[in-house]
């Protein structure tokens, strides 16, 4: 069995997996986030897409092989050829026809669905493959985790309506929970930001693990977890400890521009100081009001507003566009668009800057002084702050991996692309669609964040690439030879995978081999145990080792894999 392993991790490798994956023979770089998968690491991708296969196979999901290449003239029909950007790799063929390799599958699944479905008998209709997607990232790293070839199991359902939409998209969260429960992993599901791919409804299942890229947020003590740049902030109490309004006074602040640096100055809380955030949008610019001691969240406002995008304006957009000097804006006279974050909407006799240079209002009252465009829940949540879904929970912040992501799409794509069905008033509407996508190489790699040592992998059973792994202590000699042959062969009678190590090396080189490639269970065959009538059998999880009988253990051998399983 072809198994380089390394002794050394590659230089550009920050996560553990990265290391490890390359270590452990799984997988090699070719260029920047592109991978070659090794026997090892194939099996283990084999057995992450067996899993996925039979969960989408149980809600009726039939599988489906699309090509990689796509056409550019579907993707103009649904509007994407120009949006895309450069994550989108694309390319002329000898007839300068122009082509990309798909990132994802929503405009060919749509083509064939369109053509094919005319009527409301044939829905709904779910579509899966297993296929390899290119994205060209602008960062790819941590190995097969974030590359820029990669397999996806990608799903598209077809409906008559909302209601059937829903219930599938409930299945399919079934479905991805199966795979991940199977996969042997900690995850949350969170609600997620649907984004520009349209729609309402949308989750992501996130790894819980330190190298995650994204941040969760999640209840303490209810089932709410959410992407942190959607998680939602408890509605804050009015403020009725401050009955008197005081009025509007411009002071002079000289030099205080940071919360800090003006609440001091003042000696007020910074509780007490509003934050006026210019930020810059396809809308143009606008302006995002929160407590002193807040964060603003763009893409909440991006929500709210129904914009593409939004980010933070840079300093001189800002005084170019505004006349303002940065530091000093704030909402009273202000000419753009403000939006006020709720506890904004709450407070009384705040402080916000005066739009000149060193001069800041107090005694400054929303409705009054200024009139906010909405008074929305825009900022950022942070670690202890209350649950926003249950009366006792309080906030917990963690880092995650997003391993599987649902989307109800709505008719985004079928109305762009006509794909028509005729319901049963004979009245031609468009499909309800939803798109589901697991990265097979990233719970892979998401799987050994979550299950290593300083020695290596620590694989859970079901994605394992071997079940056992047999090794002699001197495989020339006779009896340890003729003993671990023997184990083998009836290992595989049982079906159970196993590999056995026939090199010739040095005991200590395949042990700790052993203990890098991460199977379950070692058997480790020398000839003093032998002579005994016994072997060690070694847990990989638990690291702990114990002689048994040679060879009645054999028999117990799928009883202790089971035993590992929980
Ligand atoms: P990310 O936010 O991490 O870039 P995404 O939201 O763009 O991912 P989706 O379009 O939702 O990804 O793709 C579905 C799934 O495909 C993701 O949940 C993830 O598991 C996987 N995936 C996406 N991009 C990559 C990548 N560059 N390398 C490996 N797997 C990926
Ligand atoms: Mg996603």
């Amino acid at each position: 069995m072809f198994i380089p392993t390394l002794k050394e991790s590659p230089a550009d490798a920050e996560v553990v997996s990265h290391k490890l994956m390359v270590r452990a023979g799984m997988i090699r770089q070719v260029a920047s986030g592109i991978y070659s998968i090794l026997p090892l690491g194939l099996r283990v991708l084999r057995k992450v897409e067996q899993i996925i296969r039979e969960e989408m196979n149980r809600i009726d999901g039939q599988e489906t092989f699309l090509p990689s290449i796509q056409p550019a003239e579907l993707w103009q029909e649904s509007g994407r050829w120009d949006f895309y950007g450069k994550e989108l790799l694309r390319f002329k063929d000898r007839h300068g026809r122009e082509f990309c390799y798909g990132p994802t599958h929503e405009e060919i699944i749509t083509d064939i669905v369109r053509k094919e479905v005319k009527s409301y008998k044939k829905l709904p209709l779910i579509l899966y493959q297993i296929q390899t997607k290119f994205r060209d990232e602008v960062r790819p790293r941590y190995g097969i985790m974030r590359g820029r070839e990669f397999m996806m199991k990608d799903a598209y359902s077809f409906h008559a309506d909302d209601a059937s939409a829903r219930e599938t998209y409930q299945k399919m969260a079934g479905a991805y929970a199966n795979i991940f429960k199977r996969c042997g992993l900690r995850f949350k599901m969170v609600e997620a930001d649907s984004g520009t791919i349209g729609g309402n409804l949308s989750h992501e299942f996130a790894v819980l693990a330190e190298s995650g890229e994204d941040h969760i947020g999640f209840c303490d003590s209810c089932d709410y977890a959410s992407n942190l740049e959607l998680a939602e902030a408890k509605a804050p109490s009015p403020d009725d400890d401050n009955p008197k309004l005081d009025d509007l006074k411009e002071i002079s602040t000289p030099g205080k521009k940071s919360v800090k640096e003006v609440a001091e100055y003042l000696s007020v809380s910074s509780k007490q100081i509003v934050k006026t955030i210019v930020l810059d949008s396809d809308q143009g610019l606008i302006a995002g009001l929160v407590r002193g001691d807040r964060e603003i969240n763009p893409t909440k406002l991006k929500n709210l507003i129904g914009a593409e995008w939004v980010r933070p304006a840079d300093a001189k957009t800002i005084s170019e566009e505004t006349g303002i000097p940065c530091g000093f804006v704030g909402p009273v006279g202000l000419k753009l668009k403000v939006y006020a974050d709720r506890e904004v909407g709450a407070l009384k006799n705040f402080v916000t800057g005066a739009n000149k240079t060193d001069a800041h209002f107090t005694g400054v009252q929303i409705n009054r002084d200024f009139q906010a465009e909405k008074i929305a829940d825009i900022r950022k949540v942070m670690e202890g702050e209350p649950c926003p879904r249950c009366p006792s929970g309080t906030y917990q912040v963690k880092r995650g991996i997003e391993v599987g992501h649902i989307f109800i799409l709505g008719t985004k794509y079928s109305k762009s692309m006509k794909a028509l069905f005729l319901d049963p008033n004979g009245k031609e509407r468009p499909m309800v669609m939803g798109c589901y996508g697991v990265g097979v190489g990233r719970t892979a790699a998401a799987a050994i964040e979550q299950n290593h040592d300083e020695k290596g992998i620590i694989w859970p059973v079901p994605i394992a690439p071997f079940a056992v792994h047999i090794i002699p202590t001197n495989y020339s000699q006779e009896a340890v030879k003729n003993a671990s042959d023997s184990a083998y062969r009836n290992l595989q009678e049982k079906n159970i995978e196993v590999l056995l190590d026939d090199r010739p090396d040095r005991l200590g080189v395949k042990l700790n081999d052993a203990d890098l490639l991460g199977i379950p269970l070692q058997i480790i065959i020398g000839p003093k145990n032998l002579e005994a009538g016994k072997v060690e059998i070694k847990i990989r999880k638990t690291n702990t080792s114990e002689l048994h009988d040679f060879p009645g253990v054999l028999e117990n051998i799928p009883a202790i894999l089971n035993g590992l399983l929980s």
